[in-house]
């Protein structure tokens, strides 16, 4: 048996089709409704931000979904990603479990998030869009979409969450590279942003705020569509790359995970690098799927299974999903990308069908197991992905105690080069742990709309 440390494919071996969980779940989610009317949406109502071929993915039953020739050739600048064997890491955990992790911080963005912005950009582009409108919190996706846009020559606009906008410059330069324009969030680009800044002109913003900001300028110009970096079905769909690959570079040294675990804040990276695995698991395969989140924004582990806006002002459709009320405030935590309120409906139906599990751990914790991790394998993780780290090292420690040797896959969704600070704030001890009130979550969510 091999015993490589990286396993690598070779650029024939990517995927040429996507996997569509929804082909196979035992209960499908409840259909998003219009924010008006509370009536199941309509294809039309989303085309005036989205392309028909994207609204046909949020819906399809098709199990696999091909991937245009298109997007496959800029998938390959850094596609297939590698698989690590985390050895140095089992021997200082002196386990016997068998760790490997899934690298995407080695797209361009340095993170996954490319697996969805380079398809959405070819399809906004084949339908004749010019522009694209996103939002963007500490940067991660809207960093994605410039590349992404720059790809396939459309115009990118990001809105960006002001505190990001100001303390972490270097996500914004790198979108500016890709030829991307950033405002900080809220701007007075459009009338959401104008009355949030009326009501409080220092306001640090969020991200619910920002996508309101860039659903209305997408809403309100022709040319312009709407992209979400998480969430949505088509999202999670082209993220199912991460784990299709994961399966066979498993295969090629004879293993399959008894674990899969992937950091939740949307459910993206999650979603991809787990479903192709459940979709085993639908067939009677035993395996654990763990979503991990940060205790500071509990999505799954404390928030209620309901119907929720996607934003602050409540523009968006009502998505069938955890939420801890779309006026939820998170607090600043380092992990930027792990702080919105909701997750995506297909995660949240399969938690609540007890298929995969849900931890939300302290980022304390988290920055000291990604502090073992890069001591250990070299790589610095995002520190999103560190919790994701955390559940690993937790479960390699489980085996230790109970002497079982089980294979435990998770996915490093990115690098933290760019967040360096977010380390220096931890060595310096300017990290503190932070729980979210329960008091706090339920008067928030005392504040969701109530669906007849
Ligand atoms: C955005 C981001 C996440 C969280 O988003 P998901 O949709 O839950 O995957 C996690 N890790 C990294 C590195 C990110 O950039």
């Amino acid at each position: 048996m091999s015993t490589d440390t990286k396993i690598i494919l070779s650029e024939k071996d990517i995927p040429r089709q996507w996997y569509n969980i929804l082909a196979d779940m035992p209960n499908l989610p409840k259909p998003p409704l219009h924010p008006g009317t509370h009536k199941p949406i309509m294809p039309e109502d989303l085309s005036l931000i989205f392309p028909m071929a994207l609204i046909e993915q949020e819906v399809s039953s098709q199990r696999w979904i091909d991937i245009p020739e298109e997007v496959l050739e800029i998938y390959s600048l850094w596609r297939p990603s590698p698989l690590f064997r985390a050895k140095r890491l089992e021997k200082v955990l002196n386990t016997p479990a068998k760790i490997y992790y899934k690298y995407e911080g080695i797209s361009p963005a340095g993170s996954h998030k490319p697996n969805t912005a380079v398809p959405q950009a070819y399809y906004n582009k084949k339908a004749g869009i010019k522009r694209i409108a996103t939002e963007t919190g500490a940067g991660q996706w809207g960093s994605s979409m410039a590349l992404a846009g720059a790809m396939f020559g459309l115009k990118v606009t990001v809105y960006m969450v002001r505190v990001s906008y100001d303390q972490k410059p270097y996500r914004r330069i790198a979108i500016e590279t890709w030829g991307g324009e950033v405002y900080p969030s809220p701007s007075n680009k459009t009338n959401s942003g104008r009355k949030a800044l009326e009501m409080m002109p220092d306001m640090p913003g969020s991200l619910g705020l920002a996508i309101s900001e860039a659903v209305e300028d997408a809403a309100t110009h022709s040319d312009t569509n709407y992209a979400l970096g998480s969430v949505l079905n088509h999202v999670l769909l082209h993220q199912t790359i991460i784990g299709l690959e994961a399966k066979k570079q498993l295969e090629l040294v004879g293993d399959y995970p008894d674990i899969v675990i992937g950091c939740c804040g949307g459910g993206s990276n999650f979603g991809g690098i787990a479903f192709p695995f459940i979709y085993d698991k639908f067939s009677g395969k035993q395996l654990r799927a763990i979503a991990v989140e940060p205790a500071s924004c509990p999505t799954l582990t404390k928030g209620q299974f309901r119907y929720d806006f996607g934003d602050t002002a409540g523009l968006t459709p009502l998505l069938m999903m955890y939420t801890l009320g779309h006026d939820f405030m998170p607090p600043g935590i380092h992990a930027g990308g792990l702080r919105y309120h909701g997750d995506s409906s297909l995660v949240s139906q399969l938690y609540h069908d007890k298929i995969i599990e849900a931890r939300a751990y302290k980022q304390l914790t988290c920055f000291e197991s990604a502090m073992i991790f890069a001591k250990s394998e070299a790589i610095i993780p995002a520190p999103e992905s560190s919790h994701a780290i955390k559940a690993a090292i937790d479960e390699a420690l489980l085996c230790k105690e109970e002497g079982k040797a089980k294979t435990i896959l998770f996915n490093l969704s990115g690098h933290g080069y760019l967040d360096l600070t977010a380390y220096d704030d931890y060595h310096y001890k300017k990290l503190v742990d932070y729980e979210y009130p329960e008091e706090l979550i339920k008067e928030s969510l005392s504040r969701l709309p109530v669906i007849k």
